[in-house]
Formats: structure tokens, sequence, C-alpha cells
């Protein structure tokens, strides 16, 4: 009786992390992006981390506090569907060459690393990213334990743990790497065999991936069709999806032919390869990069450019994505910044606004599969949006300027500023079984 008595209390304890605080939302405007209209003057009620109502002329419920966007459009958050917020590579000192970041930046490091730009996307409206590896040892677990337990405010986070290859992954390692593992190994798990396949996704289910992610074609060998199907049926044991890294054209062939749930990058696909994805329903994360003064070439640019229309017009489930994971010396530009900056590459596409902001919302919340709890604006939903001055549907760059920012009901920015002083706490309010 005692012990039931006790556990009781523990419940009640683990369930009122997020203030049970309820705020009404006037929007100016509200963007559904699945159907890219917009209606006037609605009100959200947010009644803990949840929406509890949506509509025109609601009461406001008794103590709530109003916050008034009307001059404002508010729209679900962003999703950034291929993302490596744990690393960093620089032009200086490692000359953009990563391996060099792996060797002279600890996991602690970069786990500080991440948090700090986890809040920098969320600054930038993204509520939601998949984190797929190169994030040193699991500091992507990590970074997403800290914030589902409630230590710090960060985007909802589906990480993929350590990205599994053949012996080697995405590098060429020195036998004295590889066989002692001790050099920028963590960045990778080897598995070369059907049993080393099972084994490596069980590992990476252990330790808190949400999504497996595979190097499909590093190496000329690469995996099979059979291999893909090992690995898709192994990690369904665990609820959990299979993401591709594909550089090859006979890469992407057998990452379609085994159906993987996503294919990441896009510069190997054919317009027979979007044709084939559309028909399979496969997501693709393009990690479409700009060319600016700290990115890209013009010709790399015109080839992404014309791959992404082409996945676009053939009705490819087309997700917004990144790669973002470099910074070059002199460049004042904030990792949200970096980010929503891939915009250049949508807009030189031609592809409508509201396709866009489908991609950028709805596309990206079911690529994450979590589009049952977040995404939509509707009642019962996690109450995450964000709010603009203009209106997306008719100029997309409106996005660059994010004003406001709410998460799990709590508000993160305001007027323009970061006020994220609810989300910060000194144990896990959120209950510390999150794992
Ligand atoms: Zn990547």
């Amino acid at each position: 009786m005692m012990n039931r008595v006790f556990l009781a209390c523990l419940l009640v304890l683990t369930v009122s992390g997020a203030d049970a605080q309820t705020t009404v939302v006037r929007a100016g405007k509200l963007i559904d992006p699945e159907t890219g209209r917009a209606v006037t003057n609605q009100m959200i009620v947010v009644e803990g981390e949840k929406i509890t109502a949506v509509g025109a002329n609601l009461a406001v419920p008794k103590g709530a506090t109003v916050v008034d966007l009307s001059d404002f459009t508010i729209l679900p958050g962003l999703v950034d569907s291929h993302t490596h917020l744990g690393l960093t590579y620089k032009d200086i000192p490692e000359n953009n060459y990563y391996y060099l970041t792996y060797v002279m930046e600890s996991t602690p490091l970069r786990a500080i690393q991440a948090a700090s730009n986890g809040i920098q996307l969320l600054n930038s409206g993204f509520t939601v990213v998949r984190d797929l590896g190169n994030n040193a040892l699991y500091t992507d677990t990590a970074h997403r334990v800290a914030v589902e337990q409630g230590w710090i405010p960060g985007p909802t986070i589906i990480n993929s743990g350590l990205i599994i290859g053949g012996m080697g992954g995405q590098f060429w390692p020195t036998p004295e790497m590889a066989k002692q593992h001790n050099i920028v190994y963590p960045e990778y798990l080897d598995a070369d065999t059907p049993d080393e396949i099972v084994k490596a996704v069980r590992e990476n289910m252990l330790f808190g991936a949400k999504i497996i992610k595979i190097c499909v074609d590093c190496k000329p060998w690469g995996y099979t069709a059979d291999e893909m199907r090992l690995f898709i049926r192994e990690a369904a044991k665990g609820g959990l999806k299979v993401a591709g890294h594909v550089q090859t054209p006979e890469g992407a062939s057998r990452a379609i032919e085994a159906g993987l749930w996503s294919i990441e990058h896009g510069m190997a696909l054919s317009e027979e390869h979007h044709k084939l994805m559309a028909q399979k329903g496969i997501y693709l994360a393009s990690t479409d990069t700009p060319f600016t003064a700290y990115s890209g070439s013009k010709e790399a640019f015109e080839g992404i450019v014309t791959k992404l229309k082409s996945a676009w017009k053939n009705g490819v489930k087309i997700t917004f994505s990144t790669d973002m994971d470099y910074w070059k010396t002199g460049n004042d530009m904030n990792r949200g910044e970096l980010t929503i900056n891939f915009l250049l590459t949508w807009k030189a596409a031609g592809i409508p606004n509201a396709d866009i902001l489908k991609a950028m919302t709805v596309t990206g919340y079911e690529c994450a599969q979590i589009e049952k709890e977040r995404g939509p604006i509707k009642p019962g939903m996690f109450a995450d949006m964000i709010a603009v001055k203009g209106n997306p549907l008719d100029d997309i760059d409106a996005l660059r300027d994010v004003r406001f920012v709410m998460k799990n009901g709590m508000v993160f920015k305001r007027d323009g500023v970061m006020t994220p002083e609810k989300f910060f706490h000194a144990g896990p309010v959120n209950g510390w079984r999150k794992r």
C-alpha cells in the first residue's frame, strides 16, 4: 500500500513539468500548410503543452495569458529533415576537412555545440529536426534527452545515433584508426555482414536512436538491396525506419529497390529515380546547398536546382533539408540563419511558396513520423508554432524573420527576442525516465 501511494506521488510530480498555464494566442492570419490556405482572426487556446481549441471569437478562459499576434501570420514550426547539430567543421583550422574536426573536438565539446545549435535553430523557427549522425559518440541522444527531460530548450530531435556503414563508413581510415577504433571512430559503426548489421541496428536502438541511418554506397561495394532489407526488418522490431545516405546512381537504384524510408542527398538521383521514389512513396532529403559567399559553387548549384525541380515535378515527397554542418571564419550568420538560407535553392528551382512551406512542415513531420503529435495547429496537438510579419504564401522570405516561437506551449521567443527562461530547469522536470 505504502508503495502504491509513493508511486502515485511520483507520477503526479513527473507529469507537471511544463507550465500548466493557459495561453491564448490571437492570430491575424493562421496558415494551414496542408491546404496552403490562411484564415484570418483566429484564437488558439493552449493549455500546458497542448492546443485545446482553435477558432474565431472563442471565450478567453479565466486567468489565461493573452499573446496578441493580430498583426502577424501564425504557422506550425519548421522542420529541417537532415542536419548535424553536433558537427561544425571550419575553414580554420581544419580547412573544411571534417576528419580533423573529429580528431580535434571531443564528444563533450560537440554536445555543447549541439545544444547551442539547437537553440539557434529554434530561434529561426525550426521546432523539429532529423539529426542524422556525425555527432561523435551519441551527442545526439544526449541532446534529445536533455530537451525531452526539460533541461534546455531545443527542437524535437529525431536522431540516428552512429551512422552504420561497411568498415570505415564514409572514411578511408588508416589501418591504425580502423583496427584500434581509437581515433575518429565514434562517427561510424562498422557492419559488413548480416550478423554485424543486426548487431549494429540493435546497438543504435539501445543507445537511443530514433531512426537508423546507413551509408548505402560510401564504398564501391556498398550494401545490396537484400542487406538493406535486413536493416529495414531489424529496425522495424524497434519501430524505427531506415534513412540511406546515397551518393551514386547505382546506390540510389538499390536503395529504392529495397524501399528505404528516406534517401539522403539528391545529387546522384536521375529523373527515373524520382519517378520510382514517387511511386514507392520514399521521402527525399536532398540537402540542397545554396550558392553563397560561404558555400557551394555556381556549377554545383545549377545541378542541385535542376534535380530539386525534377523531384518536385515528379511528385516525390520532398522535405526541406540542409546537411548544415559548417561555418566560415568571418561569416556572422548563426546556425538558424544558415539553415533558413537554403530557401535560396528552393526559390531558384521555381517551386511555389505553398509547396516549399509544405516541404518545411507537413512532409517534414511525416518523414520524422511525428505528424500525429506535432504539426497542424489543431486541438490535441503539441503547441508548437511560429509567427512572422508577412505571409509566406505570398513571399517565402517572410520566414527569414521569425518574431515569435512557441514550443510545447511555452514561449521561446517574442517580439523577435529569445525569452527561453521557462525552458531551463535544474533537474529533469519532465521525468528522468525519458531516454
Ligand atoms: Zn548529412
